[in-house]
């Protein structure tokens, strides 16, 4: 399955699971997971102009500008790593992205795999955000209740310290979640229109869910070639 380019984009709220199944999906098609979200967050730890630009976004569960964004994606999907394809976590997130997205792949004579909706229930995404907590040096996430780490902050892989992201409290959970029902939900009845979307069930364990989405996947694109 590895040999083929796979270009894909994992759609769903904050906190269905996009950032640990685009991991796994980018280890097992040896591809980039290319997570804007994250891109933000290391640019603003680095005090780049673009991090600075979108603290202030990232800090309110806003989305930052399309401008920003687009410019961002398609600076990395330039990159030659990309050239084999990639799985898109958190990108695109408004129309005007999708459309900016589509453009992109199109002028390479490309064209998106496939576009999986990861779906659970609001309760479910609110409990998984705010009891997520991430290792602060290797990112490996936990949750205080489903996947706690065996000595409590910190780390199985490193033994760093576990941290909760700034914009995992509460009040910012209410934004991100608004902000994706206003500006991103909608984009799934665009990807369904042109036959990409696959829904793929979030609940359960992430073996499971992986699974799921691996069947989805050869459903919408059959064998590799
Ligand atoms: P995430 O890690 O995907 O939950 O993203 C964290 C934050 O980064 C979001 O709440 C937005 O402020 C920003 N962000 C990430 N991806 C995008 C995007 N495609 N468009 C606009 N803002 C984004």
């Amino acid at each position: 399955m590895s040999a083929r380019a796979w270009r894909l984009v994992l759609l769903g709220p904050p906190g269905v699971g996009k950032g640990t199944q685009g991991r796994r999906l980018a280890q097992a098609f040896g591809v980039p997971q290319i997570a804007t979200g994250d891109i933000f967050r290391n640019a603003v730890k680095d005090r780049t102009p673009m991090g600075t630009a979108a603290k202030s976004y990232i800090d309110a569960g806003k989305l930052v500008p399309d401008d920003v964004t687009i410019g961002l994606v398609e600076e990395r999907l330039a990159r030659p790593d990309a050239q084999a394809g990639f799985i898109l976590d958190g990108f695109p997130r408004t129309a005007q992205q999708a459309t900016a997205l589509d453009a992109l792949v199109q002028r390479k004579g490309l064209r998106l795999d496939g576009v999986i909706e990861i779906k659970v229930d609001a309760a479910e995404v609110i409990r998984r955000l705010t009891g997520r907590r991430l290792c602060a040096v290797c990112q490996t996430p936990y949750h205080l209740e489903s996947a706690s780490p065996k000595l409590p902050g910190v780390c199985d892989r490193c033994g760093g310290p576990l941290v909760q992201r700034e914009d995992d409290d509460e009040k910012t959970v209410v934004n991100r979640l608004d902000e994706y029902q206003r500006k991103t939900a909608p984009l799934a009845e665009y990807y369904r229109g042109v036959g990409l979307l696959r829904v793929v069930d979030g609940n359960g364990d992430m073996d499971t869910v992986f699974a799921r989405i691996m069947t989805a996947l050869g459903a919408a694109v059959g064998p590799a070639a």
